[in-house]
């Protein structure tokens, strides 16, 4: 009964990069290599793992702002690029991290809220003006709100301006990158709270990307944990706080502060930097961290397979 509205298979996207001081030899950064998923309709799909593991590069890929190498990927029934860059930017919306850059800050609010609108010429200039003061309402701020300018808005204000923008067009999906990352913890919460219940109301699905799994996994129908720029667990919020299979995802879990400073363990320390995507380790990507690492984890690479009913993880463990 619950649709998928996007579908990814085997995605890729490897940097050319030179390496070495000459750059007479050419390289690439694995940035994504090879990410298998679905999202389904009305849901959240959370993304989490360490700066670097190829979150961002995965968001441009399924926004169609960056053309993937290898695999396909599918959107409410079609291939991505069958649908037409304005086709697109009506169903498919990025909430960015850092709401200081993401907003012009020569436009007023109201020119940068209604721009989709304008160009899709979705009313009169009355009728417009009157969607986006209802918008600055729906997302917590006041109508009047409509003639400043960023730089007159706290952080938190501005990720609301950015929501407001994303939720224009009545997407059917948004993809919230770090959207919360850059706001202090004070204001985390409510701007989570603010798409939780947009969600609720308009029923879109979101891609939540965050490195931080307790901030994903409160506002996440399932979550995927990603590595080096492949996925290593995927299971639904619940499921994956509850067992978690992979020992990286039991890691970052262990990593997640405990409310009470009495039941505070110590700092999580994975053994070890994250290894370069330009050359990564052979077999398990996380073997050369992993505390519970076999000899075929060097040598086979495991296949992300389900080992309970809709909890997939790779690794040779199971
Ligand atoms: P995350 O969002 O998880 O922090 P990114 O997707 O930004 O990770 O980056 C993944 C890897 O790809 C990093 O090693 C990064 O340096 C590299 N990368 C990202 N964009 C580019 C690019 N345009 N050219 C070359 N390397 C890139
Ligand atoms: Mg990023």
């Amino acid at each position: 009964m619950n649709e998928n509205i996007l579908e990814i298979k085997n995605l890729k996207r490897h940097y050319p990069v030179s390496s070495g001081l000459l750059s007479l030899s050419k390289t690439t950064v694995k940035a994504v290599n090879g990410v298998s998923l679905e999202i389904k309709k009305g849901e959240t799909l959370g993304l989490v793992g360490e700066s670097g593991c190829g979150k961002s590069t995965l968001a441009r890929l399924l926004t169609g702002l960056e053309k993937a190498d290898h695999g396909s990927i599918n959107f409410k029934g079609h291939k991505l690029n069958e649908w037409t860059a304005t086709e697109r930017s009506t169903m498919l919306q990025m909430v960015f991290q850092d709401p200081y850059s993401s907003l012009n800050p020569r436009q007023r609010i109201g020119s940068i809220i209604s721009e989709s609108m304008r160009i899709h010429k979705s009313g009169s200039k009355t009728e417009i003006q009157r969607r986006v003061e209802e918008l600055l309402v729906q997302v917590g701020l006041r109508p009047e709100h409509h003639k400043r300018y960023p730089h007159e808005f706290s952080g938190g204000q501005r990720q609301r301006v950015a929501i407001a923008r994303a939720i224009a067009m009545n997407p059917d999906l948004i993809i919230c990158d770090e959207p919360v990352s850059a706001l202090d913890v004070s204001v985390q919460a409510q701007v989570l709270n603010l798409l939780k219940s947009i969600q609720k109301e308009f029923g879109m699905s979101y891609v939540f990307i965050s490195h931080d799994l307790s901030v994903v996994s409160h506002i996440s129908d399932h979550v995927a944990v990603m590595y080096l720029g492949q996925l290593m667990e995927i299971a639904s919020a619940e499921e994956l706080y509850r067992n978690p299979l992979h020992p990286y995802t039991q890691i970052l879990l262990d990593a997640v502060p405990v409310p009470d400073p009495d039941m505070q363990g110590e700092d999580v320390i994975i053994d070890g930097d994250m290894p370069s995507p330009i050359s990564p380790p052979s077999g398990c990507p996380f073997h050369p961290r992993c505390p519970k690492a076999m000899d075929i984890c060097s040598q086979t690479q495991p296949k992300l397979k389900e080992t309970v009913s809709g909890h997939k993880v790779a690794c040779h463990l199971y």
